[in-house]
């Protein structure tokens, strides 16, 4: 009852009170660039005025009025260019709407007036510039809510039938520069009549074709509004969710660890074979589990915060000598031969190193892991013009075309090469290497064939690129 209530609220508003085709805080915004416009437009009625005088020769033409004309569409947009120029931004002109609203429909009256002004000095009812009402009101139409615009229109209209009925009656003295316009008899009432008519007819049509549309989109544009507003809300649950959970989990996980490490020891007596079996099985799971944990805090640290405060030159060079003596043991368990090849002078790169180093070790593991035994594993350094590379290439499973699309996703775990591997992981890995790799400002991808290896690629940019 109350959503509907709501939407009920939010259609009546978007009836009466949105204004603009476009999200209401930018009213701002259009109103100052319609203000420019508007000047653009005063400067060509004089510029025009003088031209068709002088080099056209339309002798006729009251020049003095028609530039008296151009300099009050330029003083009243000047005026609003001031009153308006404090609200461009979104924030300020959502405090202000009401003031802007006020100001805009002022603008809007006072530009029918001032056309009906300058269609009257240039021919009346057989000016060619009659078409310019059409313009304002598809202007209208577009920009107004449906009341205001059809108000609008009523007023063109009425703006129109005081010209022709004005003129054609002799009440309205008519202007016609012979010239500008085609006839400079006495106006015909047959032609009074079909002028009002096709103009009627164009009026309508147009209000309602243009209202219906734009008030389409205005529904549109504030559902996909409303639904940012719940994405928003949505992602900084899950953040929040995200911290929490790891908070509360990181410390039972850790107090676990230290019991069963002491009871492993032997500090509530020594323990049968078979209860050391089962507590090293259960220590083991529970580093798989902590490593998962650290893993998750990385991938929820990295969704906030600047890196700047952290980053240093990091020399990479001294960062893959280290992990591949690091992770000697661990390549020799499987009997992988691991080699390191780096370009002479390859340059430091700007960053964080132990973020780095664990992206970098995140590809050696997995190169590890997914490569059967006796394989070969090769870390490269390269300096590429204004970047850097750093590759892991195994000879191992590899990985097909199909899986390597989602291989950077949380979570995402190829089957294949799991269980190929028997590996553990959580699929969280690579998803860590990309944004690492991309809050430095680099790129990471995969190049890779199944039997015949994988190539994991990180390309970071040189400071100042
Ligand atoms: P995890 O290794 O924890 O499952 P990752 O995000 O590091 O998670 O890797 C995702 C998946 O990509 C792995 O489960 C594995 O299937 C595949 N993979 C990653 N590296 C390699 C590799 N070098 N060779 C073959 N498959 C790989």
């Amino acid at each position: 009852m109350a959503e509907e209530q709501d939407v009920e609220r939010r259609e009546a508003s978007a009836a009466g009170d949105s204004i603009l085709l476009t999200y209401n805080r930018l009213i701002g915004a259009r109103l100052y660039l319609h203000t420019w416009i508007r000047l653009f437009v005063a400067i060509t009625i004089v510029v025009g005025a003088l031209c068709a005088k002088y080099l056209m020769g339309i002798d006729q033409l009251d020049v003095l009025p028609l530039i008296a004309l151009g300099v009050l569409i330029a003083g009243y947009n000047v005026v609003a260019w001031y009153l308006t120029r404090a609200y461009r931004s979104p924030e300020r002109a959502g405090e202000a709407y009401r003031y802007l609203l006020g100001i805009m429909y002022v603008a809007i009256v006072l530009d029918f007036l001032s056309l009906g002004g300058a269609v009257w000095l240039v021919g009346g009812a057989r000016s060619p510039f009659l078409a310019f009402y059409l313009l304002h009101v598809i202007l209208s139409g577009i920009m107004l809510s449906r009341r205001a615009a059809m108000t609008l229109t009523a007023l063109a209209y009425l703006l129109l039938v005081i010209l022709v009925l004005g003129e054609w009656t002799g009440w309205i003295p008519p202007r016609l520069p012979e010239g500008a316009v085609g006839g400079v008899g006495k106006l015909d009432g047959r032609y009074a009549v079909t002028i009002l008519g096709v103009y009627a007819l164009l009026f309508g049509l147009t209000t309602f074709l243009l209202v219906g549309l734009s008030e389409l989109l205005r529904r549109g544009e504030r559902e996909l509004h409303d639904a940012n507003i719940e994405l928003d809300r949505l992602s900084s649950l899950r953040r929040d969710f995200l911290h929490i959970t790891l908070h509360d989990l990181k410390s039972p996980v850790g107090a676990i660890t230290g019991l069963m490490q002491n009871l492993r020891a032997g500090l509530c007596g020594k323990l049968t074979d078979r209860q050391a079996e089962w507590v090293d099985r259960s220590l083991k799971r529970l580093g798989g589990l902590s490593q998962f944990l650290r893993e998750l805090h990385t991938l929820a640290a990295l969704e906030t915060g600047s890196l700047d405060a952290e980053a240093k030159d990091v020399d990479l060079a001294g960062l893959l000598h280290e992990l591949a003596e690091e992770n000697h043991d661990l390549a020799q368990a499987r009997n992988h031969t691991l080699t390191v090849e780096i370009d002479d002078a390859l340059p430091a790169v700007r960053g964080v190193r132990h973020l780095l180093k664990q992206a970098v070790e995140n590809l050696l593991n997995n190169a590890i892991k997914y490569t059967p035994e006796g394989g070969k594993i090769v870390m490269r350094g390269r300096a590429l013009p204004g970047a850097v590379r750093i590759e892991v290439q195994d000879d191992g499973i590899g990985i097909s075309a199909e899986d390597q699309e989602r291989l950077f996703e949380e979570f995402s775990r190829v089957q294949r090469s799991s269980k190929l591997s028997k590996a553990p992981g959580s699929g969280v890995g690579l998803s860590i290497v990309k944004r690492i790799v991309e809050r430095h400002g680099g790129r990471a991808v995969v190049e890779s064939q199944i039997d015949q290896g994988s190539k994991f690629i990180i390309e970071l940019p040189l400071a100042g690129r």
